[in-house]
């Protein structure tokens, strides 16, 4: 028998169970002494004599969180599913993609693909993880909760109020639909288990130095990049991939770039070279949009740049070169011979005011390249000497940039590390070290590149959590039942 399936010690007791019954107050502090609260001890104890019916409990309400618990209540009606969460509910959710919210990816559909995505992650999520709930489901299960969606032109999909209310109104209303309680402003400050193997969670309301302790069946810590996500994880056995982060625009040495601020490229390709880093990483080479910006570089090309290398880059404090070719469709040679066929045929022109528009260059980067040359904008082009021409070619193809620390992304920004993916099934997401405790989210060491990847980890893994408690928690309830027939018979 699989060890979710374990009766409970008196069986009778199942019957005149309350839903509220795993969840008891336990302790207050002396400043709130006269609030009339339980007095049961912190050990679990009068839980495993007293239980009854089957709880959950998710850590933290953020997308991972509550999309598993809809997806518990929803397969186990009479499955107890509570979410805990110390702020307000699917915050970054609220703010994500510039208060848009890009939900997921509609470019990246089949699962081998969709794992190329992910930094961390994507060998072990190549698997069967995308295929339990891909994209296209993520897609489905909004539009069927009401939730309109529009794919935009590089695949990120939006909902098309263009407002990511309509996504936290619409998990809200589902989970208070199914009957699952959100508890926001508290926190779970511990976990442990009995020797029963049933949790213990303290759950602390600060605001009013309440203390709580709940005895639930089925954990799921969905705390994303907390630091008391990652110490719950720890002291129940999990280790922990030392947190750095990822998603990040490079501060650029060179002041003078300031002057392009605002231009962006369409395609360039950039390739970073990390300071005492050796290793040949193939993603640190990527190619497409750059956009400059007043005190560095940005565009998604710089940020699957950071997410790539976000661990050699936080090993070597954010200081790299990078060679960027700003127009990586033309060779070198045809880039030199395209400048002499212009010299020729514009010998009387001014260097400023005319350039090949093969390169699709703007004039702002024009100006600014000869400048970085220590040209004249004003001479003629008569005037462009050999050694100018190849020293224009090549600044284009190989401009090397001083890379010396990073800036934010305002748009989107998550966390490599975390709990390593060995240490689970994601089959179940079930941890390999507890039975019974769950992982999904950012809390794993899974990550992804900007475009709705790292909502869809979220979706996915919250999905699978909540459909593994969900059908533990109903065969354990139909087992009880076959149970206390037998009893009465
Ligand atoms: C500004 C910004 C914009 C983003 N935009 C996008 C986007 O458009 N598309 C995309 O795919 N990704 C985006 N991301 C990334 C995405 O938001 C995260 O990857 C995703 O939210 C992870 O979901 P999660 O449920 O694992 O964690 P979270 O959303 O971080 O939720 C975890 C929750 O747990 C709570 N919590 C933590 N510890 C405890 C505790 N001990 N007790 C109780 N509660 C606890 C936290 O308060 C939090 O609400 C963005 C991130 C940021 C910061």
């Amino acid at each position: 028998m699989p060890p979710w399936l374990c009766l409970p010690p008196t069986l009778a007791a199942a019957r005149r169970a309350t839903p509220s019954s795993f969840f008891r107050r336990s302790c207050l502090c002396s400043s709130s002494s006269n609030s009339g609260s339980f007095s049961a001890s912190p050990s679990g104890r009068q839980q495993e004599e007293g239980d009854e019916e089957q709880s959950l409990v998710v850590v933290g309400g953020g997308a991972a969180g509550v999309y598993a618990s809809i997806r518990a209540k929803s397969l186990a009606p009479r499955l107890n599913v509570v979410v805990i969460e110390k702020g307000k509910f699917l915050s970054k959710v609220k703010i994500s993609g510039g208060g848009r919210c890009n939900v997921t990816n509609g470019h990246h559909i089949e699962p081998m693909g969709l794992a190329r995505n992910y930094p961390r992650g994507n060998k072990e999520l190549r698997g069967s993880f995308f295929s339990a709930h891909g994209p296209q489901d993520t897609m489905r299960w909004f539009t069927d909760h009401g939730v309109e969606l529009k794919t935009e032109d590089d695949g990120r999909v939006f909902p098309v109020t263009d407002n990511s209310a309509s996504v936290v109104d619409c998990l809200l209303n589902e989970a208070r639909r199914l009957g699952v309680s959100l508890q926001a402003g508290k926190s779970v400050s511990s976990v442990s288990v009995t020797e029963h193997g049933k949790f213990i969670l303290k759950v602390e309301k600060r605001t009013i130095d309440l203390v709580d302790y709940m005895n639930p069946n089925y954990v799921l810590v969905a705390t994303g990049s907390s630091q008391q996500g990652y110490a719950i994880a720890a002291q129940l056995g999990h280790s922990i991939i030392s947190p750095v982060p990822s998603l990040f625009t490079f501060k650029i040495a060179d002041k003078r770039l300031a002057d392009l601020s605002g231009v962006t490229f369409p395609i360039v390709k950039a390739k970073m070279k990390l300071d005492g880093i050796q290793k040949i990483i193939p993603e640190l080479t990527q190619t497409g949009p750059m956009l400059v910006t007043h005190w560095g570089l940005s565009g998604p090309v710089v940020l699957r740049l950071s997410a790539w290398g976000a661990r050699e880059l936080h090993r070597c404090n954010y200081q790299g070169k990078l060679m960027v070719d700003f127009i990586p469709d033309i060779r070198i040679d045809d880039v030199k011979r395209i400048l002499f066929q212009h010299k020729d045929q514009h010998t009387k022109h001014k260097v400023n005011n005319t350039f090949p528009t093969e390169f699709g260059l703007v004039k702002r980067f024009w100006r600014f390249l000869l400048e970085q040359e220590g040209l004249d904008g004003d001479m003629h082009w008569a005037s462009m000497s050999n050694n100018h021409i190849n020293a224009i070619a090549l600044r284009l193809k190989q401009w090397i940039f001083e890379v010396v620390g990073k800036g934010q992304f305002k748009d989107e920004f998550v966390t490599a590390g975390g709990v390593p993916v060995s240490e689970i099934s994601l089959g179940t997401m079930e941890s390999k070290k507890q039975p019974k405790l769950f992982f999904a989210g950012e809390v794993l060491n899974v990550d992804g590149v900007t475009g709705g990847f790292n909502f869809q980890n979220a979706w996915t893994g919250g999905y699978i959590a909540g459909t593994s408690i969900g059908m533990m928690a109903s065969t354990s309830n139909l087992e009880k039942q076959s149970c206390l027939q037998l009893e009465g018979s």
